[in-house]
């Protein structure tokens, strides 16, 4: 597809190939050969891509005010980023510094914990539906149904007659969240086992972090192989021309904020948004506010 975005790449974008093109999901990705310290399609070092979130922040934050306006004026339409990853991938931190540049009135954000007592009383997709975002909102899921094909096929939650029926049913259902006019952008996002352990370390030194240290994400390192088969699986079978997966590598917190920033804004980009027009008649109103 073509778009304002390739029109707009110069000799001096460090964006070599667009994010949204490099990242894709290709059929026949492997999960255990992702390079989770690359920086695919980039060519830039840290303190570009530290400069570049910020001037791409501002253009997001342009388009989702954008957006938001049209869902004011009768559009119907939505964005809905969806982040999956392990722990200490950096899910939160994607949210405070890419999420963080736009209006959050405009932001519809959910974290998706082991279900309460009465989530689980419900079809998975109960809460899923609860936290949709509604017209011109940008959601933001932190985890996801996608759970329910991941820890719960690792931990054996459910038996695997109840979770293998699930991509093909998560399939559809994005694909009638689509047709109703939400765009969907599913990063998947992977550290190394040794960045993790790191990561994890760190929020053992700094009493700063300890409140993000959970005892049990040191037993789900042990299921690691486990977990790349469920997000391979996941990758192989819901990612769909309605809504593919991005990888993107998170070893390099910079470069998954950018990559993520970048997704973002082709999403909007392609939504081919303007500022509504009104109902009312602007010259009319001038003439009445000066009378007032
Ligand atoms: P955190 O994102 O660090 O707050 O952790 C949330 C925890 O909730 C993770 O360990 C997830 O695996 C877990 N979780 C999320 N969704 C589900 C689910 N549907 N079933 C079981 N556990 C879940
Ligand atoms: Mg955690």
């Amino acid at each position: 597809m073509w778009h304002a975005r390739q029109m707009t790449v110069k000799s001096t974008d460090p964006w070599q190939t667009p994010a949204v093109e490099v990242l894709r999901a290709h059929p026949g990705i492997r999960v255990a050969e992702i390079e989770t310290n690359a920086t695919p399609g980039f060519t830039g070092d840290k303190a570009t891509g530290e400069r570049l979130i910020e001037e791409r922040g501002a253009v997001l934050s342009r388009l989702q005010e954008m957006l938001f306006a049209n869902g004011r004026w009768g559009d119907r339409r939505s964005i809905l980023l969806i982040l999956q990853g392990m722990d200490t991938a950096g899910k939160g931190g994607m949210v405070r510094n890419v999420i963080g540049h736009v209006d959050p009135q405009g932001v519809d954000h959910t974290s998706f914990g082991v279900p309460t007592p009465e989530e689980k009383r419900h079809h998975y997709l109960w809460r899923i539906n609860k936290a949709l975002p509604r017209a011109g909102q940008l959601g933001v899921f932190d985890r996801s149904h996608y759970e329910d094909v991941l820890v719960v096929r690792v931990r054996n939650l459910v038996p695997e007659s109840v979770w293998s029926t699930r991509y093909d049913e998560i399939n559809q259902f994005e694909r009638e969240l689509v047709d109703s006019g939400t765009t969907l952008i599913k990063v998947a996002m992977f550290v190394s086992l040794d960045e993790q352990k790191r990561r994890l370390a760190e929020r053992l030194e700094r009493p700063d972090k300890h409140w993000k240290y959970n005892p049990g994400d040191v037993s789900e390192r042990k299921l690691w192989p486990a977990y790349q088969e469920a997000y391979q699986a996941m990758l192989d079978r819901t990612s769909t021309e309605h809504a593919p997966w991005y990888v993107v590598p998170c070893d390099r917190k910079w470069y998954s904020r950018i990559a993520v920033m970048e997704l973002l804004i082709d999403a909007f980009e392609r939504l081919d948004l303007d500022w509504p027009s009104v109902e009312f008649d602007v010259e009319l109103e001038k003439r009445r506010l000066a009378e007032a």
